[in-house]
C-alpha cells in the first residue's frame, strides 16, 4: 500500500457490467484473506460509468456478455489514466474474461463490433466461430500453483510480441488462439480467462495478488485454515483434468442472442 493508508481499498469495478460469471468473489475474497489475518480491508464497488480512483490498491475487473462489456468500455477507457497512475504506484489489476479483453487494445464482438480497450496491455481479441465453454486448468510460471477455474467466452485472446501469458493451458482453451496458453501476467498485471471465481478456487493465487498490494512477501502472510478451498480446488482440478471424465469444456455454435 505504497503511500495510501492503512486499509487496503480492494476495488471492484463496474459489478453491474462486468459482474456476470461472479467474479466479485474474488474482490470478497481478497478483503476477507487480509481481514482474517488483521489486516484492515474494504471492498470499495464503482458504480458503472462512474470516475475510478486511483487511490485503490486492488482493481478487480470480471467478465461480461459483450454488449453491457460494451457499455462498460467508455467508462474504463475515461479512467484509463487513473488505472495507470496506480499500477504505476503500485496497485495490483486482475482483470478477468471481459476484463482482460478491455485492458487490451480492442475485442471484435460476436456480431462484429469494435470494443475499443483501455490499452494498457498489447494484446487484442476478437470473437470465435463458437463459445468456449467448460472447466479451465492453467500452470502458470512457479511459484504460482496450477489454477483451476471455468470459461464461458466468445473471445480469442493474441498477446503482442513482448507479453508473457498467465499460465500454460493444461484442459480446456483460455486464450483460444491456438498457442495453449490463458491471460497474460505483466508485472502486477493479470489477465486471465478463469471465472471460478478464481480466488476462492485457488487460494496461493489470491495471497499472491495481496502480498504484491501489501508490498510483502507471500510467505511472510500469516497462514489460513485452507482446508474448505483446497477441498475445493482438489475437486474441480479433478474434474478439469481427469482423463476419461467428460471433457468440460466444449464449443458451443450458438447464434447471437
Ligand atoms: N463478452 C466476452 C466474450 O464473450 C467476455 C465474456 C466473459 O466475460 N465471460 O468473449
Amino acid at each position: 500500500m505504497s503511500g495510501r493508508d492503512s486499509t487496503l481499498r480492494v476495488g471492484l469495478i463496474y459489478p453491474e457490467l462486468l459482474g456476470t460469471y461472479g467474479d466479485r468473489g474474488n474482490a470478497v475474497v481478497l478483503v476477507k484473506r487480509a481481514q482474517w489475518r488483521g489486516i484492515p480491508a474494504e471492498l470499495v464497488e464503482v458504480t458503472a460509468g462512474e470516475p475510478i480512483p486511483d487511490s485503490l490498491d486492488l482493481y478487480l475487473l470480471g467478465g461480461g456478455e459483450d454488449d453491457p462489456q460494451h457499455l462498460a468500455a467508455a467508462g474504463l477507457r475515461a479512467s484509463r489514466h487513473a488505472i495507470e497512475r496506480a499500477v504505476g504506484d503500485g496497485a495490483v489489476l486482475l482483470a478477468v474474461c471481459a476484463g482482460l479483453q478491455l485492458v487490451g487494445d480492442h475485442y471484435v464482438a460476436a456480431d462484429g463490433t469494435v470494443i475499443e480497450g483501455l490499452g494498457l496491455l498489447d494484446l487484442s481479441t476478437r470473437a470465435g466461430p463458437a463459445r468456449l465453454i467448460g472447466e479451465l486448468v492453467v500452470d502458470p510460471e512457479p511459484p504460482l500453483p496450477r489454477l483451476t477455474g471455468f470459461e464461458n467466452h466468445w473471445g480469442r485472446t493474441t498477446l503482442g510480441p513482448g507479453l508473457a501469458p498467465l499460465g500454460r493451458v493444461v484442459a480446456g482453451r483460455g486464450d483460444g488462439d491456438g498457442r495453449d496458453t490463458d491471460g497474460v501476467l505483466a508485472d502486477r498485471m493479470v489477465g486471465s480467462y478463469l471465472h471460478g471465481p478464481v480466488l476462492p478456487r485457488n487460494p496461493a493465487f489470491a495471497d499472491q495478488l495481496l502480498a504484491w498490494a501489501l508490498n510483502v512477501d507471500p510467505t511472510s502472510l500469516a497462514p489460513l485454515d485452507a482446508e474448505p478451498e483446497e477441498r475445493l480446488r482438489a475437486e474441480r482440478l479433478q474434474a478439469g483434468t481427469a482423463r476419461g471424465a467428460r471433457r468440460w469444456w466444449h464449443e458451443r455454435r450458438l447464434t447471437r442472442g
